[in-house]
């Protein structure tokens, strides 16, 4: 839920230079988050999609068998939206997968090939 903002401290019909001022220089909750048109972004959230063509996975697969993937995604689109409900911006990225590759949970263990038999 976003701060509701209070009033601004400067008289009115004065440029208001107090940047304790939440109303003239609002904060953004978290720093590492770029604000959006002057207005701070409250959330962030990633779709990852698939590619459009199959990824290449070189293993023999039984079904129930769990396989440890890890893909690389590249960011293919960054828009905001406002929550009707809060009035939150929200910052939405997504990604769409370009590689994946089979990841053993233990890499010591030689017999460790990403893939847990059902
Ligand atoms: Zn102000």
């Amino acid at each position: 839920m976003p701060e509701p903002m209070s009033a601004c401290p400067s008289p009115l019909g004065t440029v208001c230079m107090d940047p304790a001022c939440r109303l003239h220089f609002p904060q953004q909750p978290d720093p590492d988050v770029p604000m959006f048109e002057g207005k701070p972004v409250e959330a962030t959230t990633l779709k990852v999609s698939s590619p459009t063509a199959g990824l290449e996975i070189d293993a023999v697969l039984r079904m129930d068998d769990i396989v440890r993937v890890v893909v690389e995604a590249r960011v293919s689109q960054v828009n905001h939206q406002v929550n009707e409900r809060t009035g939150a911006l929200i910052r939405h990225q997504s990604a769409k997968v370009i590689s994946a590759e089979l990841i053993p949970w233990d890499a010591t263990d030689p017999n460790d090939t990403g893939v847990l038999r059902g």
